[in-house]
């Protein structure tokens, strides 16, 4: 479909349309270092030039720089790891390379065991040189046995480093005393609290390393973000080189950015239905592009979505041409084998011509020969969406990609500011490794692979003395001459669950069948699986029971309640340490540590019908504290009382907050969900009008700390989502937020845009990467 006729058919539902043209791609010669026996191996395989940003790479690497690849899809990231890593493998079987009396041998890192496996596969081509073993949970005995005497291209992940290859380094001592190169693949995975754990898995295995006399350079692979040399130097803790111009080639694109119509006639302060849904506008625009023969594939969030999507465009083609009907069909997870190859067929051949599915899609089927793409709504990351949008593109022939926006503050702001998406990327991957509830365990586990001496805090950070001081304090480590030793019987890696973010998940039990139908994290369960509270999973409606606190248990029963519910709660938060402050004229930025204690006091129940609130129930839970990092904005009283006269400065503070934890993940990569707020119009601990946004991790997660840093244009993209929102009271798509502990009450959107310039009047410019 011509994107002009996009818009004419469309109008204003779409919100800009951009034509990125194709990039030629800029083409190096081979380095005369790479072994031929490797060379020849990538010629095999057509490679026989590398793009621009390969060899810089290369080049870097060879020269025993720390480098970090932050580059698009499919733009030959392994290659930069693997030719430096193979052609040293290769050096080392001809002897000319032994580090002192060992053999040369690779780590390579993936987040995922599926990631891992891949890379396997793709070394296949290398039995020359390498080696290869995946080491995972999922061994035998005999395999790791093999790993630990032969392989000298060792593919693991974070988690089996820290459970089971460091604290064992003394039978891993060849592999990890011969490493020339340690792969970091897919860094941007590495984030929150997850991140901040891999770094210190990360420190310690450079320390290990260093024992045997290693000293490998680190290659990391990034999908594009913000300051990606900022990132890999946090999690490595060392000086890493940046590659960023992405030098492959890709075919012409057309971007689309469509924005649903509010609903005429519908009152716009009712939460939810002020703008037509994202999946009815998905399906009519998958109806329109099937009519016109154009083979398209919609992204949608959840499995219902993706057959919400198919039901409208199935429903709509069948009043106009029946035959098409059956040519549109929802793809999910859990398909046999065979059925999935008839679908990759199907599409082949173009006999299927729209396929709706969720993002199943990425492990599940090979699809080709596509023309256009559907994502409805920002899969959260920037990275995520070209991912989905390079799905499209025959050979030779533009693509379309469209995203339709969902009623979500960070939705509407990316629809009305494409820069923010087909610019320079503005999205950062932050953690923080001196979060003492992840930095303890760590260095516990440090000191029981190798006792800890003074020498070592540095590369553990500014808070690593305090907290050896802290574990000495508990008895788990003793000050001996040769430095701390751990003094328990138990494996002090335990001490550190890498993946949790705090406390077992709650398990969710079919009370009539006793199936466990899932679990809900610990952090959120009060709020969502409370006795009366209604719990939908995967589309299925249950209502809970009982709600064992004690031991983490809800118990429910499948039903269909004409209502739905929410929680409300009770939070205040208290300031512990201002650690930063800037001030801004009237206003003023501060980053530190806060406590917050939240309560869930009671639920409403709310018709499905439309007809409101049904009532409220009271609920008994106790009230739970949280020390954790938190950025708060400040504006002074005479200030407040001057440009706020006539707006309700509570709802205006409210509004804000719930539109700043909205937009927050447009500039670090966070959920909403990981991330909480507290807005008032007077708090205790600044006396004035404070809005905080804080981490929902103990010990902080880095979010609020990449909100304080580039607050400035938080702030701005905030106000400009709030602005750019055509409802006239607020709603979902600005201001609402759906997981308010407060009944989404009380807001007031036009003062919010008031109050946030009044913040901004004298904020310093906005920061070079927007
Ligand atoms: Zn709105
Ligand atoms: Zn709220």
């Amino acid at each position: 479909m011509d994107p002009a006729d996009l818009v004419l058919r469309y109008g204003d539902r779409v919100t800009h349309v951009e034509q990125v043209p194709a990039r030629e791609a800029v083409v190096e010669p081979w380095p005369a270092w790479v072994d031929p026996g490797v060379r020849a191996m990538y010629e095999a395989e057509g490679i026989t030039a590398l793009w621009g940003h390969q060899a810089e790479a290369l080049h870097h690497v060879h020269a025993g720089r720390h480098t970090v690849v932050s580059t698009g899809t499919a733009s030959g990231k392994s290659l930069v790891f693997q030719a430096p890593a193979l052609t040293d493998l290769a050096a080392g079987r001809t002897g000319s390379a032994l580090r002192g009396n060992r053999m040369p041998t690779v780590l390579y890192l993936a987040p995922t065991k599926a990631l891992a496996a891949d890379q396997l596969r793709r070394l296949r081509g290398a039995s020359a040189f390498a080696r290869p073993a995946t080491v995972d949970g999922d061994n035998s005995r005999e395999e790791r046995a093999w790993a630990r005497d032969h392989a000298n291209y060792l593919l693991t992940n974070p988690d089996t480093l820290h459970h089971s290859i460091l604290p064992a380094h003394a039978r891993w001592a060849r592999v990890l005393g011969g490493l020339t190169h340690v792969v970091v693949d897919e860094c941007h995975h590495y984030r929150g609290v997850f991140g901040a754990h891999v770094a210190h898995v990360l420190r310690r295995l450079r320390r290990v390393c260093a024992h045997y006399g290693a000293d490998p350079t680190f290659v990391l692979s990034s999908a594009t973000v913000a300051d990606p040399e900022v990132f890999a130097g946090r999690l490595t803790g060392l000086d890493v080189v940046p590659v960023t111009d992405d030098a492959s080639p890709h075919a012409a694109r057309t971007i689309a950015l469509w924005e649903p119509p509010i609903i005429p006639g519908v009152d716009p302060a009712t939460p939810g239905v002020v703008r037509r849904s994202a999946t009815s506008e998905a399906g009519e625009l998958l109806t329109d592009l099937v009519i016109g023969g154009v083979r398209t594939l919609a992204f949608v969030r959840s499995r219902r979505g993706a057959e919400a999507v198919a039901a409208t465009a199935q429903r709509r083609l069948g009043e106009v041409d029946p035959e098409l009907v059956g040519r549109v069909a929802t793809y999910r997870g859990g398909y046999l084998p065979e059925e999935r190859r008839e679908l990759e067929q199907r599409l082949r051949s173009g006999d299927l011509l729209g396929l709706a599915s969720t993002n199943a899609l990425e492990l599940g089927i090979d699809v080709a020969g596509l023309d256009a793409v559907i994502t409805v709504g920002f899969p959260g990351t920037r990275a995520a969406l070209q991912q989905q949008f390079g799905r499209a593109g025959r050979s030779g022939r533009d693509s379309l990609g469209i995203l339709v926006a969902r009623d979500e503050p960070i939705d509407t702001y990316l629809v009305h500011h494409p820069e923010a998406l087909l610019g320079r990327a503005v999205e950062a991957s932050v953690f923080d490794p001196d979060n003492p509830y992840v930095l303890g365990p760590h260095l516990a586990a440090a000191a029981q692979e190798i006792p800890l001496t003074e020498t070592d805090f540095e590369m553990f950070g500014p808070r690593a003395a305090e907290g050896v001081a802290a574990l000495e304090a508990a008895g788990w480590l003793r000050r001996r001459a040769a430095g701390w030793f751990w003094t328990k019987r138990e494996r002090a890696s335990d001490l550190a669950d890498i993946r949790s973010s705090g406390g077992a998940p709650v398990q969710i039990v079919d009370g009539v069948t006793g199936r466990l139908i899932g679990t809900v994290d610990a952090g959120s369960a009060d709020s969502t699986v409370h006795e009366g509270a209604v719990y939908i999973h995967q589309g299925d409606v249950h209502v809970v029971d009982e709600y064992d606190l004690a031991h983490g248990v809800a118990m429910v029963h499948r039903d269909a309640p004409e209502y739905t519910t929410s929680a409300r709660s009770v939070t205040e938060i208290a300031v512990l340490e201002t650690e930063r402050t800037e001030q801004w004229g009237a206003a003023a930025m501060s980053f530190g540590s806060v406590e917050v204690v939240n309560q869930v006091v009671s639920y409403l129940k709310r018709s499905t019908s439309g007809s409101g609130v049904l009532g409220e129930e009271v609920l008994e839970l106790p009230a739970r504290a949280l020390q954790t990092k938190a950025v708060w904005w400040t504006l002074d009283a005479e200030t407040v009382a001057a440009t706020m006269e006539h707006d309700d400065v509570p709802g205006s503070a409210h509004a804000a907050e719930h539109a700043a934890i909205g937009l927050l993940p447009l500039l670090a990569t966070c959920d909403r969900w990981d991330i909480g707020g507290v807005s008032t119009a007077l708090h205790p601990d600044t006396g004035t009008l404070t809005v905080f946004v804080y981490d929902g991790y103990p010990g902080g997660a880095g979010f609020a700390e990449r909100g304080y840093e580039v607050a400035a244009t938080w702030l701005r993209v905030t106000r400009d989502a709030i602005a750019a929102c055509a409802c006239r009271d607020g709603c979902p798509s600005c201001v609402y937020s759906p997981k308010c502990g407060n009944g989404n009450e009380p807001l007031d959107k036009a003062g919010a845009i008031r109050l946030l310039d009044a913040f901004l009047a004298d904020a310093p410019a906005a920061a070079p990467t927007t």
